[in-house]
């Protein structure tokens, strides 16, 4: 569900969020089973969660597309898209990849980056003390950082079969 007074009424992006877009884009069309270098006056703007489906009209929503991909994703959201197409959409696969990997791998590639993960300050009345970041404030750094490769390169850590936790939180489900 969306708010209808949340999302930008027009349904089009101005011309300098295009230029910006096609920038970004590498002046190529941003579906990666095509990649087609594309020029300015032919980029489609897609959406990536489709108008139809409540998606506003900004840059992070947009996608640069040449006439044939933009066509062929219609109502789609982005994800949908790609998938139809037999692709992972690369952001979810890398935190997928994250998640499968052990503590200690994560810290790794954290160091790596020079990435530095705060932990959470847990203030009492007379102390406070750092309570050591979790797996998921490790995950949401890195997965716009590391690349595919760099996931394959990690060292491997004996048994990193991670049993899936649960998604449902207590509070979830006082229903
Ligand atoms: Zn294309």
């Amino acid at each position: 569900m969306w708010d209808d007074d949340e999302r930008d009424s027009k349904r089009s992006l101005g011309i300098r969020d295009k230029q910006i877009l096609y920038r970004r884009a590498n002046k190529k069309c941003e579906n990666p089973a095509c990649g087609k270098k594309i020029e300015f006056d032919e980029m489609q703007v897609g959406h990536k969660t489709s108008w139809a489906r409540g998606g506003s009209t900004t840059l992070k929503n947009s996608v640069c597309l040449c006439y044939r991909c933009n066509k062929l994703q219609g109502t789609d959201g982005w994800a949908t898209f790609l998938k139809k197409q037999g692709i992972l959409d690369p952001k979810i696969k890398i935190k997928n990849s994250l998640e499968a990997l052990g503590i200690t791998q994560l810290k790794f590639l954290a160091k790596k980056h020079n990435i530095k993960v705060k932990g959470t300050v847990v203030e009492t009345l007379f102390d406070s003390s750092i309570k050591a970041p979790t797996k998921r404030q490790y995950i949401n750094r890195l997965s716009g950082i590391i690349t595919e490769k760099e996931l394959s390169s990690v060292p491997k850590q004996q048994s990193t079969q991670v049993k899936r936790k649960k998604k449902r939180k207590s509070s979830d489900s006082w229903w």
